[in-house]
């Protein structure tokens, strides 16, 4: 069961993202004329809505019930973590809150990779979150 409600936490927030990178300007409305897309379909598909006009109140009602839906108490364990600075609890989907991340280059039989981490903190915490020894700020 738990399972399930991960894999629709995860669902549910990559829908978000794309809502709010649709409101930020790249639509994935394919009769919108911010979508993302547009270039590639130009020449046979003639986009001629305008953004704000045909999108943004309609991406505006989808975001509010997606987050309803997040809201709900079995998406708990997914969306709440505590800050890795002060310890305190911290909602994953408050853009007062993000991830810092770091770096390290790993060297394995001649090749090359970088492997990632990164930490939820509150944006005010961020100043305050040591660099892990070996590895670097993003
Ligand atoms: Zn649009
Ligand atoms: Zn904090």
């Amino acid at each position: 069961m738990v399972k399930n409600y991960k894999d629709e936490y995860y669902f549910l927030t990559e829908k978000l993202d794309e809502i709010e990178w649709a409101l930020e300007g790249k639509c994935n409305d394919i009769d919108c004329n911010k979508y993302m897309y547009k270039d590639l379909l130009k020449k046979r598909y003639k986009p001629v809505l305008e953004h704000n006009f045909s999108c943004v109140k309609k991406l505006k009602i989808d975001k509010l019930a997606i987050m309803g839906i997040l809201s709900q108490q079995r998406y708990k364990p997914f969306r709440y973590t505590k800050c890795h600075v002060c310890g305190i609890n911290l909602d994953k989907l408050n853009k007062n809150n993000k991830i810092v991340g770091f770096t390290r280059k790993i060297i394995e039989k001649k090749n090359n990779y970088y492997e990632w981490k990164g930490f939820w903190v509150h944006c005010n915490c961020e100043k305050k979150v040591k660099i892990p020894v070996g590895w670097n700020k993003r």
